[in-house]
């Protein structure tokens, strides 16, 4: 991937998935956790993934993002194989937004810097272009108003949104999105599902995992069912959500009814 700066891309490579995985395998110990995961994510598009609690879903989202090392296969973010070892990680992680669940934010920074930091840090970007830009972002999302609080100051779902809005203040090509309202209060679900779908039609490419089944159908133009660390079935919501061929799909869809 250090090398493809200086080597030429070509026009073709623009049609290509700005994500591919292939034949992705990983173990930890004897337990093999992603046994063959082939996946594609589009420019702009939202791919959910959804599956059991212990699936492989965060692993397989940790995996693009090189916090765990593939035992086999391939990751492409765009045309650079980001699984060859001689990967500079962080290089990577810079071009990739990432929000975990829950502890995203530096409690010791107010939102402002924890929004600023890595773009004044990793991609250097004088401080007042990346406040100016920060304070446009916050805005768009009602919390211009707790630019300059503590994170201990903001609700469960403002601390979301704040996350969010950093993950994409350096305007990354992919943006890997954990369960992202899991730890929140129901009432706080729905402020932060907004926001995630602001982001969709603002042309954001997001691979997601979440248990949020009415929001998947609604904001994810396909649906990944992971079981067993493979994908049982994938496709448009409306098929896979409405209408699963397969029966796990069909076991799991029906714990939500
Ligand atoms: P999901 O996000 O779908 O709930 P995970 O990817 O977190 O699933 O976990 C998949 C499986 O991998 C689980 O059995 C989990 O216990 C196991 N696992 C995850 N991380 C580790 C780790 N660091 N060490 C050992 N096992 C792990
Ligand atoms: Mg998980």
């Amino acid at each position: 991937m250090t090398e493809s700066t200086t080597v030429p891309t070509g026009a073709s490579t623009t049609a290509s998935p700005v994500l591919r995985l292939r034949d992705i395998h990983l173990s930890f110990g004897d337990h093999e956790v992603l046994r063959g995961i082939d996946l594609d994510v589009s420019a702009h598009e939202v791919v959910a993934l959804i599956g059991a609690s212990g699936s492989g879903k965060s692993t397989l989202l940790r995996t693009v993002n090189l916090l765990e090392r593939i035992d086999d296969g391939q990751i492409f973010l765009q045309a650079d194989d980001i699984s060859d070892p001689r990967t500079n990680a962080d290089a990577v992680r810079a071009r990739i937004g990432v929000v975990f669940q829950s502890y995203n934010l530096f409690p010791h920074l107010s939102v402002l810097d924890n929004i600023t930091l890595a773009d004044r840090l990793v991609h250097r970007t004088p401080k007042a272009a990346s406040e100016k830009r920060a304070l446009e972002l916050l805005d768009s999302v009602g919390l211009a108003d707790k630019a300059r609080a503590f994170p201990d100051r903001l609700s469960g779902g403002q601390q979301q949104r704040v996350a969010i809005v950093r993950s994409i203040a350096t305007e990354p090509e992919l943006l890997l999105l954990d369960e992202v309202t899991s730890a929140l209060d129901p009432e706080l679900v729905g402020e932060v599902l907004e926001l995630v779908r602001a982001l969709k039609s603002r042309g954001t490419t997001i691979l997601m995992a979440t248990h949020e089944m009415a929001f998947a159908r609604e904001v994810a133009d396909r649906v990944a069912f992971l079981h067993e660390g493979r994908i049982e079935e994938i496709g448009p919501p409306s098929r896979v959500l409405r209408a699963p061929e397969r029966e796990r799909t069909r076991e799991f869809l029906a714990r939500f009814l």
